[in-house]
């Protein structure tokens, strides 16, 4: 790392909430106080309201209206997750930013190591979980099981156990936003766009307040979407795998000749068509729902719509501007 950074970094801290009125609270004060004690030229907190249905807006308002330093960016309706960060990010203005939990399951605490590695010269600094006992059994499972899988089938590597709790410089910020797709798998675009990169542990606390909003289905097409966004194999295997049975047929067609010739015809029973039928049924119909997959998704990304709407901005000048 040749190039060290000396100027102090402006921190943008990037917040989605989707109905987290409980947590907010315990929110602001918590977080403030952090970042005021690190070596920061400036801080802002960008909040992006992600269609809430209960007092998360209000109460984001609210704060914003006490502290310039906090900004509210509310969007249209619920985006998701995904779109709320994304817009999070193109709306920080910051040297650095860090995309953050409302929960506050990513402790504020390890800000400062993060701004330790980026003052060394690193663009990404990423946060790896080493401890998620905070997390149920079953979604540590099926969350190795999605790392694995999808870094077998795709060139980009997400890294295991990392999740977009992260500090990324300005440079790759602008990078990530520059990229054109609608549907955004953060994960993956952050690794896609490479920079220096180091990692750090931290461990994963629990949720402050209020409740997960990610359920068993959300999580499996958030898996989906992973795999699809950024590997081709679950297309390509079907050739291979329809190559394979035609294979198998050809040879289980010359044993049945050879058969028929040296011990004439003999009829057994058709369960054994039956399975066949319906086993070959079955593949051919995955096979057109994995196209289904793509396909819908081409269909979604031509239509080139905004990944979200900004309702409105919320924010206050700093009081020695006014
Ligand atoms: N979130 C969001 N939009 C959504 C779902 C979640 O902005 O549609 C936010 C949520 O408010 C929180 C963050 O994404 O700040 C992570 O959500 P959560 O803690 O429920 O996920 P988990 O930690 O359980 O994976
Ligand atoms: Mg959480």
């Amino acid at each position: 790392m040749s190039e060290v950074i000396t100027k102090t970094p402006f921190l943008s801290l990037v917040v989605p909430f989707y109905n987290e009125e409980e947590v907010i609270d315990i929110f602001f004060p918590t977080v403030v106080a952090e970042l005021s004690k690190l070596q920061l030229s400036g801080f802002e907190i960008v909040c992006v309201n992600d269609g809430s249905r209960d007092d998360t807006l209000p109460k984001l308002v609210f704060a914003a209206s006490k502290d310039h330093r906090i900004r509210v960016v509310d969007l249209s309706r619920n985006f998701g997750k995904e779109a709320a960060l994304s817009a999070g990010l193109k709306e920080a203005r910051g040297d650095v930013l860090i995309p953050f939990d409302a929960d506050l399951q990513d402790p504020p605490s390890v800000i400062a190591e993060m701004l330790r590695h980026f003052a060394e010269g690193y663009d990404v600094v990423l946060a790896r979980r080493v401890d998620r006992s905070s997390d149920s059994f079953l979604k540590r499972k099926t969350a190795s099981m999605f790392y694995w899988v999808h870094n077998r089938l795709s060139d980009v590597k997400i890294p295991e156990n990392v999740g977009d709790f992260r500090l990324i410089s300005r440079e790759v910020a602008d990078a990530i936003a520059a990229l054109p797709e609608n549907r955004r798998f953060m994960k993956g675009l952050f690794a896609w766009v490479g920079y220096r990169t180091i990692t750090i542990d931290y461990t994963r606390e629990p949720r402050a307040a209020g409740q997960t909003k990610f359920s068993g289905w959300k999580l499996w097409n958030f898996a989906l979407e992973g795999l699809t966004s950024f590997s081709t194999v679950p297309l390509r295997i079907w050739t291979y795998l329809g190559g394979l049975l035609a294979l198998f047929a050809i040879l289980w067609a010359v044993m049945l000749l050879v058969r028929t010739l040296i011990f004439g015809i003999d009829v057994p029973g058709y369960a054994s068509i039956a399975v066949a039928v319906f086993m070959l049924g079955g593949v051919q119909l995955i096979g057109i729902g994995v196209l289904g997959e793509y396909i819908g998704r081409i269909y979604m990304e031509s239509k080139d719509r905004p990944v979200y709407i900004v309702r409105k901005r919320y924010e206050n000048a700093p009081p020695s501007l006014s």
